[in-house]
């Protein structure tokens, strides 16, 4: 059996034996990656490390048992992430590959994650070509190419902001591939998330590596930062990196940042990294207006090589307003839809659209922060907003009450009532804690990150 079809008839016994919602949230953007033959482990990918982790912690034993229903030659389950973007190109390099001769063969292949250049850490599906241009970004999108061409020189630091999923990853890491191919190995390159910085300082720190770090990124030529709003308000890594940004910015090499919102709105941002932001370009990334979502949606469609109706498509445009991703999201599920029914129907794709929308642009509220951190660390909700002070559920309130003010910005007294009735000292207290816990444990700041990821999900 093919890969794809044996894991479509595992995921149907498996949606038979779980709930609807637990099924839908961690097992159906799974895949099965391959098999192999010589010792019978067969791979699965998931989009995501924390519901790699889930998966196999909750539903390794009945993904076992399904898979050995249906080949008795799988001995045990691995468990890999597999970036969602590469989901569909995934399948079809794992189906090229295909030995003939032998015709129950699955390949393994390399992990799709081996794509990014480990020196820089660019990722090559990310390019200036398919990067639309539109009024929402083209002031953007025209300081990014002024970069290219005057590295260091014409706007440092550049920084661009937007909501989520509007195209800053996307612009910057093809800006980052086009010096890179333009300069070719004269250049060095580098790109990193916020939070990677922000482990790397921190594992410096721990190791008694500081030096190496330092040179890691003092070495570099272009600089580039991502979603530089989670920087903001952690001492150490906001110190280190305003040193790295001076001898950067004093050698006149490139630093590209980006954020969902402008620097003076980080509100913990420490003043004199501001003023340094604010001293090169700012440029913003809005919501695309009507004709550029219609051009999006007809570019990936056709890059799909498929054919989807124009009504289709202009309806999509018209609903899906806020986010790109969406946009792109809702396209692969209509495109998949009419792949295997032949068409879709206006009730059809509506479902398909509020879907979409739903998983990322919901406000999370106190209800979900509770119930996700009482899951997660299976105690009762009520155990979070009691008084109760026994040792397994003090953490986990601590956690609910970051989260709470990390995420949805509440007031101390406001979290302290919510959780437990106590005061705002508790709360503060509480808040402190867990952020130096993050700082000092990676461990540990993997695990918020999994509830984070969660929430942003559920
Ligand atoms: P952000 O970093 O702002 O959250 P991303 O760069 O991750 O957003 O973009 C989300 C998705 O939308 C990506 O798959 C990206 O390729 C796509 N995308 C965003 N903007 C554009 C654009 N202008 N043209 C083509 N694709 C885009
Ligand atoms: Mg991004």
């Amino acid at each position: 059996m093919e890969s794809q079809e044996l894991w479509k008839a595992v995921l149907g016994e498996i949606e038979l034996q779980i709930s609807r919602p637990n099924f839908l949230t961690w097992l159906k953007q799974s895949q099965l990656i391959g098999k192999d033959n010589k010792d019978g482990v067969a791979l699965v990918g998931l989009p995501n490390n924390f519901a790699k982790e889930w998966v196999k912690n909750r539903y390794h034993k009945i993904i076992l048992g399904s898979l050995r229903n249906f080949d008795s030659s799988i001995k045990n389950v691995d468990y890999s992430v597999v970036h969602q973007s590469f989901v569909g190109e995934g399948i079809s390099v794992a189906q090229k590959k295909k030995i003939g001769g032998d015709k129950d063969e699955l390949v393994p292949q390399l992990p799709l994650e081996l794509k990014i250049d480990p020196k820089t850490n660019l990722n090559p599906k990310y390019t200036l070509e398919s990067f639309i241009v539109g009024s929402s970004n083209e002031l953007a999108y025209a300081a990014m190419q002024a970069v290219i061409k005057d590295v260091g020189k014409k706007y440092n630091p550049l920084f661009v902001y937007g909501g989520v999923g509007l195209g800053k990853t996307h612009l910057m890491q093809g800006a980052g591939n086009e010096i890179v191919r333009y300069y070719q190995k004269n250049i060095n390159v580098l790109y990193v998330t916020s939070e990677k910085f922000l482990n790397d300082v921190v594992s410096a720190i721990r190791n008694k590596r500081i030096e190496d770090m330092k040179k890691k990124y003092r070495d570099v030529d272009v600089l580039i930062i991502d979603d530089i709003q989670f920087i903001g308000g952690k001492a150490t890594t906001e110190q280190e990196f305003f040193h790295t940004f001076n001898a950067l910015y004093e050698n006149n090499k490139q630093i590209i940042i980006s954020s969902d919102r402008p620097p003076s709105a980080i509100p913990t941002l420490e003043e004199r990294l501001r003023s340094r932001f604010e001293g090169g370009m700012i440029a913003d990334i809005s919501y695309p207006d009507y004709e550029m979502r219609l051009a999006i949606l007809k570019t990936k469609a056709q890059k799909k090589e498929f054919i989807v109706e124009d009504k289709v498509l202009e309806h999509i445009a018209s609903k899906v307003q806020k986010n790109i991703r969406e946009l792109e999201g809702v396209l692969n599920k209509v495109v998949f839809y009419i792949q295997h029914k032949g068409g879709i129907d206006p009730k059809r794709l509506d479902e398909i659209i509020n879907e979409t929308i739903q998983v990322t642009s919901k406000n999370i509220t106190v209800q979900e922060v509770i119930k996700t951190v009482a899951d997660f660390f299976e105690i009762s909700p009520i155990d979070l907003t009691n008084r109760g002070r026994k040792k397994e559920v003090v953490e986990p309130r601590q956690i609910a009450m970051y989260l709470l003010r990390d995420m949805l910005k509440l007031s101390y007294p406001h979290i302290g009532e919510k959780l437990g009735k106590r005061d705002h000292t508790t709360a503060i207290h509480a808040c402190e804690k867990i952020e130096k816990e993050i700082n000092r444990n990676q461990q540990f700041n993997q695990k918020i990150m999994m509830i984070k990821e969660k929430l942003y999900k559920s």
